[in-house]
């Protein structure tokens, strides 16, 4: 209790310091990063495969899709994404994730909705659907990041969110610790559509924090195409 009036009040008289950078974030306290930081976010930039958004930067003219995308059949459309997954941006997402922060849900969601309009304009969508976690680790974790994401971005961009349409089936290991074809084993079986939906033709925003290998998109949006969605893209905060 004294504990707790004693945070409120520090926080009161010093203002909260910056994820990248540790000095105080100036204007907008609830924000996590100072705005010289903000400035230094590396936006993930094109040209980008057509499919999977990955930076095709240093490829010869002419090329629209990566090796990936060329050597694997995609269930998904495209894949928009903000940042590349790694200093700054890794911190936010893994303080969002691991550290208990859901405080930084505002300011991921406000990046991802700035990307999806830039890319994909003011009509992107029918439906957002987050990429499910498994009810066992949203129970250790207390809360579903995909789940926060998808709702923080469906209110932004005024389209309904469908909760609870895709389930895991089975407990998947870690994605982290595989190999690249062990994660595309991992989940080809995790997921499954819960009841049968018709999707009639329409466009979906398939959401989640980090898009890595796609292994787990590519298993959703397959689904979901089943199902009879026309357009699968996949939104993520950060990108391996
Ligand atoms: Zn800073
Ligand atoms: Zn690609």
């Amino acid at each position: 209790m004294v504990r707790g009036l004693l945070t409120g009040f520090q926080s009161l008289l010093f203002p909260a310091s910056c994820l990248g950078c540790r000095l105080p974030v100036e204007t907008d306290r609830s924000w996590p990063l100072c705005s010289a930081c903000l400035k230094k976010l590396p936006l993930w930039q094109g040209p980008w495969c057509a499919r999977c958004g990955q930076s095709l930067s240093g490829a010869g003219a002419g090329v629209t899709l990566c090796r990936a995308c060329k050597e694997n059949r995609r269930s998904f459309d495209e894949a928009v994404s903000c940042f590349p997954y790694k200093g700054m941006v890794q911190e936010l997402v893994l303080a969002f994730k691991y550290g208990g922060k859901t405080g930084l849900l505002p300011f991921l969601a406000e990046r991802m909705f700035l990307q999806v309009r830039r890319q994909m304009g003011n009509d992107p969508a029918d439906w957002v659907v987050p990429v499910p976690l498994h009810p066992v680790r949203a129970r250790e974790r207390g809360f579903d990041q995909a789940q926060l994401l998808a709702g923080a971005l469906a209110l932004k961009l005024s389209l309904p969110q469908a909760r609870g349409l895709l389930k895991r089936g089975r407990a998947t290991a870690p994605q982290a610790q595989l190999t690249r074809a062990e994660r595309f084993k991992n989940v080809r079986e995790a997921f499954c559509l819960r009841p049968r939906p018709s999707l009639g033709r329409s466009r979906i925003l398939l959401v989640d924090d980090v898009f890595t290998t796609g292994a787990t998109a590519n298993a959703c949006a397959a689904l979901l195409k089943k199902a009879g969605a026309a357009r699968v893209t996949v939104v993520t905060f950060a990108r391996g």
